[in-house]
């Protein structure tokens, strides 16, 4: 879409002007009005002068002497020479000494002139222009200077616009957004039945999921301007300066509708107030502003706004209560059917060879967001460009999905022979537990390549397809899995390292979220012990029971994870020659395939 026009030009602009008119009024003008020419001669000239005692006043200052003639008509200048009998001489012809007046105006006209004028100028066009402009804003109490002014853009519809097409997978948002658009085109066929849009609509989902696209995507499909702005705009030092945006947002919404308001992070203004004494009262004066506006339109007119969070969970109820933002769109990440998707549609702007195959790219990629998807795809882009290549190859999609994930091959990291041995170990410790036991998902590659983000290797295990649940014995073998790497130090090197860092804090999450929020010990049953915050953003988690619970939980977690690690090791001893060779394989390739993988476990 592209951005036509600014809303309307801000005071500062016109301040600008009446700053760049004094100025060139003092630069040019003035000197006129109040400076006689001086005109310059040499000391031959004054000297004659002086003998035709043609001399009226005369001054000298420094290495300059200025003159007047007889009739004090013209001012002189001529640069003084040593010239001992000078004052004798000019004595007698009759001059008067000093007082050679340069400015003909008075002083205090001058005055007048060069500060109080300007300064009624400035004053009076400054207050001219600033009433014109509340005039065609209509908001009266707008604060002078723009700095009250609403930043947010006018977007008016162009044949590039975002359409719904452009946003891959999302379906059941897309279904969902597509009734607004239907009423944006015809809302007689809403009002006839006397049902109203909803006023308000959030968009809720992780970041990166493509909300802010959906929302121009309504705007696109439906033809109508789209104005957007960022909560976190609206917030400003000063306050009551974000009421004032809020109040001009929605005047200027007015105007143009129908149209779509698009507001990004509406957590940041619409955060749940929560009565403290020295609370945010800038924040909360443009959140009740907003409510105001809100009711203040009748639902029929055209003006729809969305509004995007991934802190749901956050939001003020008097926000999401009936006649607000009663419409709630979820947007999620996307499954492995709609990141294929949003690949492909991103992959049409770069060129592909003909073999590539998004499928398996999209499985490799689970739990990437939208946004990842699209870096992914350019990264890609990137590579065939730095191998001097004009397509892009499935090679080049697959190592940029795992930079995505584990950021570039680090090329000069020298590993020591025995590190590289260990890691070797540590990371078939984790794929071989994984394929010996049950319900793990299959092993896809294995490598022992430094990479940027510090990861010494890694074990990539690829879903087949998308998975909703997750049963016990699964996350017991997932621990287990997690726990193979340190495992296999363990049972070879009989020593252990600080390789497992990540390992361990993966695998006591799993444990502790088994124990606290999905209800899978016998002890606890079916009892909450903990609240994830934010379920978008990290989902961390605040403890919601007793301290003597929280020490049993503490103590079955431990319990949870060392069984897991046992059992680990025992696989692995139990099948110390499979573990050797394939330790031996990925030592001097690198990098081994899951075929590769399977192929010598099978042997
Ligand atoms: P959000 O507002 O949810 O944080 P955006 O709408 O800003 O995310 O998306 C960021 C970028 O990610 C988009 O510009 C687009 O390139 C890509 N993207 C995200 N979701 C999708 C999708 N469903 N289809 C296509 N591209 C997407
Ligand atoms: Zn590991």
């Amino acid at each position: 879409m592209k951005e036509v026009k600014s809303p309307k030009k801000p005071l500062i602009y016109y301040y600008g002007i009446v700053l760049l008119v004094l100025l060139l009024f003092n630069l040019f003008v003035s000197p006129l009005l109040m400076q006689q020419e001086v005109t310059e001669v040499n000391y031959n000239t004054f000297m004659q002068m002086i003998e035709e005692k043609n001399i009226g006043q005369v001054q000298i200052e420094g290495s300059q002497i200025i003159f007047t003639d007889k009739d004090n008509s013209t001012i002189y200048e001529t640069v003084a020479l040593n010239d001992p009998d000078l004052t004798q001489r000019l004595y007698e012809s009759g001059a008067q000494f000093g007082g050679v007046e340069e400015q003909t105006l008075s002083p205090l006209l001058s005055m007048l002139i060069t500060v109080v004028l300007p300064l009624v100028i400035f004053i009076g066009l400054g207050q001219y222009m600033s009433k014109k402009l509340m005039e065609q804003m209509g908001g009266k109490n707008s604060m002078a200077f723009g700095m009250g002014k609403s930043k947010a853009k006018i977007y008016v519809p162009s044949s590039e616009g975002i359409r719904f097409d452009d946003v891959a997978g999302e379906d059941e948002a897309k279904e969902s957004l597509a009734e607004i658009v239907d009423y944006l085109h015809n809302p007689k066929k809403y009002t006839d039945v006397g049902a109203s849009m909803p006023k308000g609509v959030l968009l809720v989902g992780p970041p990166g999921t493509g909300k802010t696209m959906l929302a121009k995507a309504v705007a696109g499909e439906a033809g109508v301007p789209f104005f957007s702005m960022s909560g976190s705009e609206f917030v400003e030092m000063f306050v009551g300066m974000g009421a004032s945006k809020v109040r001009d947002l929605f005047q200027q919404a007015k105007e143009k509708a129908p149209c779509i308001v698009f507001i990004d992070e509406i957590d940041a203004i619409g955060k749940k107030r929560d009565g403290n004494l020295g609370g945010n009262d800038e924040r909360e004066q443009t959140l009740n502003q907003l409510l105001t506006e809100m009711d203040g339109f009748e639902g029929n007119n055209g003006v729809i706004i969305l509004a995007a969070t991934n802190r749901p969970e956050s939001l003020d109820p008097a926000l999401t209560r009936p006649g607000r933002f009663d419409r709630r769109v979820p947007v999620e990440l996307p499954d492995l059917q709609g990141r294929e998707a949003i690949l492909k549609v991103h992959a049409k702007k770069i060129r592909t060879s003909d073999d590539v195959d998004f499928h398996t790219i999209a499985r490799m990629a689970a739990g990437a967001s939208g946004a990842e998807l699209a870096n992914i795809i350019n990264e890609a882009a990137l590579r065939a460009v730095r191998s001097g290549r004009s397509v892009v190859t499935e090679a080049d999609l697959e190592e940029s999905v795992e930079v995505i994930i584990a950021g570039y091959q680090k090329k000069n990291a020298v590993l020591s022979d025995k590190e590289k041995r260990v890691v070797a170990y540590h990371e078939i410790g984790h794929a071989l537990v994984a394929a010996l036991q049950s319900h793990s998902a299959p092993v896809q590659k294995i490598t022992i390549i430094p990479r940027t983000s510090g990861a010494l290797g890694y074990t990539m295990q690829v879903e087949q397809g998308d998975k909703y649940l997750m049963t016990k014995e699964e996350i017991e073998n997932r621990i287990a899995t997690l726990t193979g790497g340190r495992a296999a130090e363990e049972v070879v090197f009989q020593e252990i390292t600080t390789g497992a860092s990540n390992d361990i804090e993966q695998a006591t999450k799993l444990a502790r979220a088994m124990i606290t929020r999905y209800g899978m010990s016998e002890e606890f049953d079916m009892v909450a012990m903990e609240t994830v915050n934010n379920q978008y953003l990290g989902g961390d988690t605040s403890l919601s029971c007793s301290t003597e619970t929280q020490k049993a939980i503490d103590r079955k977690v431990v319990e949870l994870v060392k069984a897991q690690h046992a059992k680990a090791r025992k696989i692995l001893e139990d099948n110390r020659s499979k573990l050797d060779e394939l330790a031996q394989f990925l030592y001097e390739k690198e990098t081994i395939t899951g075929d590769e993988f399977m192929e010598i476990l099978n042997k």
